[in-house]
């Protein structure tokens, strides 16, 4: 079980965002392809216990599962899925070519309003 350190991995970019703009965080979302290895409900399990009694506590993790998209190199379909599959959906051919499915990646930060713990020097 690796989520803990993908989730901390997470965290410290979360962070980094946060304190650049002097802002409190109050959400991320990452999008996980099913081909990531991570566990969506083991992420978000880890995700609470890493920010406990950090400055990103309370902060909530949206978990955006990316389907599985392969390209089949006979006949050009693309078959999607989130479970994985060997065959395209149009031909049954073997021969895929997988464009996406290992995503693990930030793809949003929520900042509380400037108001809130923003930087008393600007
Ligand atoms: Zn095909």
């Amino acid at each position: 079980m690796h989520e803990f350190s993908v989730a901390s991995s997470i965290a410290r970019q979360l962070t980094e965002v946060a304190r650049q703009h002097h802002r409190k965080l109050l959400g991320g979302t990452v999008a996980i392809g099913p081909m990531s290895t991570v566990v969506p409900e083991l992420l978000s399990e880890a995700w609470k216990y890493v920010i406990k009694d950090t400055e990103l506590d309370g902060a909530t993790l949206h978990i955006e599962q990316v389907p599985i998209r392969a390209r089949c190199r006979e006949c050009d379909a693309v078959t999607e899925g989130h479970d994985p599959f060997v065959r395209c959906r149009a031909c049954d051919s073997m021969n895929l070519q997988i464009e996406s499915g290992f995503e693990l990646q930030i793809t949003g930060a929520e900042l509380a309003d400037d108001t809130e713990n923003a930087s008393p020097a600007r």
